[in-house]
């Protein structure tokens, strides 16, 4: 919606944020001296989607997002915000909001100042003015505090002011780096479904920036994996983590993460190598290097009914329990290969035994290329 079209409305009418625009990144490359941060990344962001830029430390997150922002320049490539090219534009002429890990509130202005300084350099009458203001308040919950200043709020409060300030001004695009990782763990949890009820609202395309797996799969609608640089897959949480493309998602997304076996394959037989060899049951594609299964789907052999199991029962040393409240953690180890289980409930003899049997279950196998390259789905279907 313009800044025209709301300067009529009602005040409960309203309209902040608007469908936002998509973002186009062709073959971004980003160079600081010696160390190239950013390699050859293209990544398409629908108009209204609310996309994880996620990875560890230093895989180029925030320089992605300051490159669309307009706050670095590319060494090569190009941007798009809907279909204009802004790899060159100010960032002030590219009509973005950014939301950083820092409030950056002006201490000594109440709400209200803080939330009215972006519209500042707007042409809005002062009854619009106020009209956002308070709609804005509004949609995040915090009218009663308008004539407060930030050191009277606690850190939820300030947060969503700053959030306040970055959807009061109809921006083509939200881009937010970690915006809750000064917030302790509880209010984090909270704000971020808030922050997902309000794109939701707003439905303003927003990029959103984390190292935090789960606060990705809990805000995204797709989430991009970057590793060195590099976009390793885009899809929806689900997708990336049933399907992985290859041992980094795999290994990077979930908790406790995949455990990964090599694998010795003959015309006969398949093999997880160690030590002591187990079989696997059922098909496995040929140039299989490696496999991987998550610690959900290893059963203790005595609570598993399943008969389509990916290996016999086999029995591996029991190193470590441990209790999550909800479920167990096992810590095994089979022919010199360790590797995790979680299960939900523990038989007693268990608890104190050395071994234990186990079995992979159905449907369960990532299997990977000797490059690391996913060669199934997680059903066992070979892809493509
Ligand atoms: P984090 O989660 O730790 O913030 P990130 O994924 O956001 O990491 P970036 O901040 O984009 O990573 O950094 C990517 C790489 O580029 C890192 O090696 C970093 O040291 C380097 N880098 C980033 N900005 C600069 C700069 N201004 N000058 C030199 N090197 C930089």
């Amino acid at each position: 919606m313009s800044v025209e079209d709301t300067s009529h409305a009602e005040s409960t009418d309203v309209e902040l944020g608007g469908a936002g625009e998509s973002i186009r990144l062709e073959g971004i490359r980003k160079e600081f001296g010696d160390v190239t941060a950013v390699k050859d990344l293209s990544l398409d962001i629908r108009s209204g989607e609310f996309l994880v830029l996620l990875g560890p430390s230093g895989c180029g997150k925030t320089t992605t997002l300051r490159m669309i922002a307009g706050l670095e320049t590319p060494t090569e490539g190009d941007i798009y915000i809907g279909d204009e090219e802004v790899t060159r534009t100010l960032p002030q002429k590219r009509e973005l909001s950014m939301v950083f890990q820092s409030y950056a509130l002006y201490p000594h202005k109440t709400v209200r100042e803080n939330l009215a300084f972006p519209l500042k350099k707007m042409d809005l009458s002062d009854d619009e003015r106020s009209r956002r203001i308070e709609r804005a308040a509004e949609v995040l919950e915090i009218s009663e505090l308008l004539d407060k200043e930030p050191g009277q709020l606690s850190g939820g409060q300030r947060q969503r002011v700053a959030l306040g300030r970055t959807i009061i001004r109809e921006p083509r695009a939200f881009l937010m780096d970690e915006p809750l990782s000064n917030l302790d763990a509880k209010l984090r949890v909270h704000t971020r479904s808030e922050l997902r009820e309000l794109q939701q609202d707003l439905g303003t395309t927003t990029v959103y920036v984390t190292h935090d797996q789960e606060e990705a799969m809990s805000l995204a609608d797709r989430i991009a994996i970057l590793n060195d640089g590099e976009i390793q897959q885009v899809g929806a949480p689900e997708e990336i983590y049933q399907n992985p493309a290859n041992e980094f998602v795999a290994g990077f997304l979930g908790e406790p993460a995949m455990n990964f076996f090599d694998v010795a394959q003959t015309p006969e037989r398949i093999e997880l190598c160690g030590d002591d060899p187990v079989p696997l049951t059922g098909p496995v594609p040929a140039p299989t290097a490696r496999i991987g299964i998550r610690p959900e789907h290893v059963a203790l052999a005595s609570q598993h009914t399943d008969d389509e199991a990916r290996t016999p029962a086999f029995s591996a040393d029991l190193l470590v329990v441990e209790p999550l409240g909800n479920a167990y953690e096992l810590e095994l180890e089979r022919g010199g290969v360790q590797f995790t289980a979680r299960v939900r409930s523990l038989p007693d003899e268990v608890r104190t035994a050395d071994s234990v049997d186990v079995v992979f279950e159905a449907d369960s196998l990532n299997t990977f290329d000797a490059d690391g390259s996913a060669l199934t789905t997680a059903g066992g279907e070979t892809d493509g």
